[in-house]
């Protein structure tokens, strides 16, 4: 089983492959796949594979993970032919309309994206 993992989390699921997903993306520390209500023609999903709740989690000790999310995003978004840029959006709690409490961020793109980000 995956260090960090939060039984009753979905994601954490996907990680331990008890929940199928489309991968995209795989190493040791982190997962992409494809969002399975997509909102964009591209839509995939990062996550760490250690469960952090959401961004208001991170820290110091948990923050090398993410900092490889974000070495990793223009690789996957390359792979998914998203050369005309993207979107990379992360949403923290309820404000926010988190569902899903297990960090991630959404990788949007293929297609010429509203101004507006609220
Ligand atoms: P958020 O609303 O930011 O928490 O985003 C959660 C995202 O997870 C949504 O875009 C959902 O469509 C997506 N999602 C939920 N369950 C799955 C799943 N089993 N496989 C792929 N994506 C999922
Ligand atoms: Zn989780």
């Amino acid at each position: 089983m995956n260090v960090g993992y939060y039984a009753m989390c979905i994601f954490c699921k996907i990680v331990d492959g008890e929940i199928p997903s489309r991968k995209a993306y795989e190493d040791d520390t982190i997962l992409a796949f494809y969002d399975i209500n997509p909102q964009a023609p591209v839509h995939i999903l990062v996550i760490p594979k250690e469960h952090i709740e959401s961004v208001d989690e991170i820290n110091s000790s948990n923050s090398a993970c993410v900092a490889h999310i974000f070495e990793v995003i223009p690789k996957i978004a390359a792979s998914a032919g998203l050369s005309n840029g993207y979107r990379v959006i992360s949403n923290c709690k309820d404000d926010a309309c988190q569902t899903v409490r297990h960090l991630h961020f959404h990788i949007l793109g293929g297609t010429r994206m509203s101004e507006k980000m609220v």
